[in-house]
């Protein structure tokens, strides 16, 4: 059994990115495990915006971590030794690792680990992305709020992302138009190309709300926002009369949370109000009770090839400051994770 765990702990609150000072690695002892116990071995990282937010001591869905604890993260975690007898050796499980190599788990967490089946055609890390929190966002988000209709025009900002990229999939298997909104002609290549958007647009061309309009002939229906701020503003500046809004992420102004600098996109109300539309805010946890049902039907499209997927993957435990801030620079493609 290993003596030794290596864990990240919050040391500063960041002001923007995340600097040397925000993230401190330190070893803490590992005692032999006790009756009851069981030790698993981190072997991927979910890296999420979220965790930004967290970071930041304002209020959120979560309590903020706070200032010495170990960060927290959703992880995968294989059992390397045990007594407990809920778990054996070479279980997955996932859940809120936190950012530490090795955890010791007892079945009493108050957010309990879920164990990872092991299903031919699906790999360890699709528990973190299409058949994680990245597709249960999109699915819950998409069909409980969003509720789209055949023949609707529906809209993914971050769309070359974890979440995003399974939004709009979802929305072409629904029957909607779907227009993506992105950081790079690589990145919208991959979701028209790959993934079958109808067509998607890169954010940062200059002429970027020209060829929304033109993308967009009848208006937009339903908004899938993941970024807000000026892709928000111009996306609602396209919204059909009664269009809804499914409010799943801000990150744009997620590298500022903590600061007092006012959210750009607040400026979006008028919109909001002049168009009647409908926002809707939800945290996908709000939904655990049905995640075995989108679990199993996103299993099935994945399979089935109807959702495609794809990973960046970081190599190595000391990288993770790095990683996080990836995602708000927009270094990633798919599903961004960890590797140990
Ligand atoms: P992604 O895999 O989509 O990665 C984040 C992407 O956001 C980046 O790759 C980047 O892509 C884009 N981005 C970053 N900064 C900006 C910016 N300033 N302007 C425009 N785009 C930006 O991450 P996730 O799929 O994990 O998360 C996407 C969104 O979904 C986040 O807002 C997140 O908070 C939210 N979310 C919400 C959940 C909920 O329960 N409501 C659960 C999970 C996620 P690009 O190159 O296109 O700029």
């Amino acid at each position: 059994m290993p003596t030794t765990n290596r864990q990240w702990k919050l040391a500063a609150r960041p002001k923007d990115l995340v600097t040397p000072d925000v993230l401190q690695l330190s070893d803490s002892p590992l005692l032999p495990l006790e009756d009851g116990q069981a030790l698993a071995r981190v072997k991927y990282f979910s890296i999420d915006p979220t965790m930004r937010i967290w970071m930041a001591d304002i209020p959120q869905y979560m309590p903020p971590v706070q200032l010495g604890e170990v960060m927290r993260s959703f992880g995968l975690a294989e059992v390397t030794e045990s007594r407990n007898p809920s778990f054996k050796e070479g279980d997955k499980l996932v859940g809120f690792t936190g950012l530490q190599e090795y955890l010791v788990v007892t079945g009493k967490e108050p957010n309990p680990f879920q164990k990872a089946p092991s299903i031919p055609f699906l790999s360890d890390s699709n528990f973190l992305g299409t058949l994680g929190l990245n597709g249960l966002t999109a699915y819950f988000g998409l069909l409980d709020v969003g509720k789209p209709k055949s023949g609707e025009t529906l809209v993914v900002s971050a769309a070359a992302g974890a979440t995003g990229s399974i939004a709009g999939q979802i929305g072409k298997i629904q029957g909607c138009r779907v227009v993506g909104i992105a950081g790079s002609d690589e990145k919208c290549k991959w979701v028209k190309d790959k993934l079958g958007f109808d067509t998607a647009i890169n954010y940062k061309s200059p002429d970027w709300k020209a060829q929304l309009v033109a993308a967009t002939p009848s208006g937009v229906d339903i908004n899938f926002e993941n970024v807000g701020g000026e892709v928000m503003h111009g996306v609602l500046d396209r919204m059909n009369l009664n269009g809804r809004v499914v409010l799943c992420g801000l990150i744009s102004g997620y590298s500022k949370a903590g600061s007092s600098e006012v959210d750009p996109t607040l400026a979006s109300f008028g919109n909001i109000l002049m168009r009647r539309l409908r926002v809707q805010g939800f945290i996908v946890i709000d939904y655990v009770s049905r995640f075995m049902e989108a679990g199993q039907q996103l299993g099935m499209w994945k399979m089935t090839g109807k959702i495609k997927d794809r990973q960046t993957i970081v190599q190595g435990f000391e990288k993770a400051p790095e990683a996080i801030n990836m995602l708000f620079q927009g270094s990633n493609i798919g599903k961004l994770l960890i590797q140990l």
